[in-house]
């Protein structure tokens, strides 16, 4: 039996540089994986997209895991807001690229 502070919550992990720029990040839900399941996934993610595991904003090295909780009990709940944030993202690292590509030409 839950009680109120065992209320199931969806997890999101971060994979961060120090100054909290996210390189990738993943929900889960605690009954199917574990917390450490999230970051070997993020980390088996990162090398088949072969994405550089430094900042590509600050170019920190050292980075970490974050854990917290979502605002959403379900994974179908949460799905519309991970794929909108998703999009959101892939669209700022195209237009980082863009910048780097725009410095390149001018140098
Ligand atoms: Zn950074």
């Amino acid at each position: 039996m839950s009680s109120l502070t065992e209320i199931k919550m969806i997890r999101i992990v971060q994979y961060l540089c120090p100054q909290r720029h996210a390189i990738m990040a993943a929900c889960f839900d605690t009954d199917n994986t574990t917390p450490k399941e999230a970051e070997e996934s993020i980390l088996r993610r990162l090398m088949e997209m072969n994405v550089a595991t430094h900042c590509g904003i600050c170019h920190a090295n050292e980075l970490h895991f974050e854990h917290g909780r979502t605002k959403f009990k379900t994974m179908a709940e949460a799905e519309p807001h991970l794929l909108e944030t998703e999009r959101l993202n892939r669209w700022s690292r195209w237009w980082i690229d863009y910048q780097k590509f725009l410095a390149s030409r001018n140098n």
